[in-house]
């Protein structure tokens, strides 16, 4: 499943039980450390994180 291994690391999963949603989330490791910033959802649920260039989906 190398697919879904590489959607993984380019998109994060968001739930609406992580709102309002911060990168680095909680269980962030070290590679992508930097100061916390809150992220906003467009219409379609997607958002990017302006620090490390993560794409976050929201779970609808
Ligand atoms: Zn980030």
């Amino acid at each position: 499943m190398i697919v879904e291994k590489v959607s993984y690391r380019s998109f994060g999963i968001v739930t609406k039980e992580d709102l309002p949603f911060h990168c680095p989330p909680k269980d962030a490791s070290k590679w992508n450390m930097h100061p916390k910033v809150f992220l906003s959802f467009d219409e379609k649920g997607r958002a990017n994180c302006p620090y490390c260039g993560t794409n976050y989906r929201l779970e609808q």
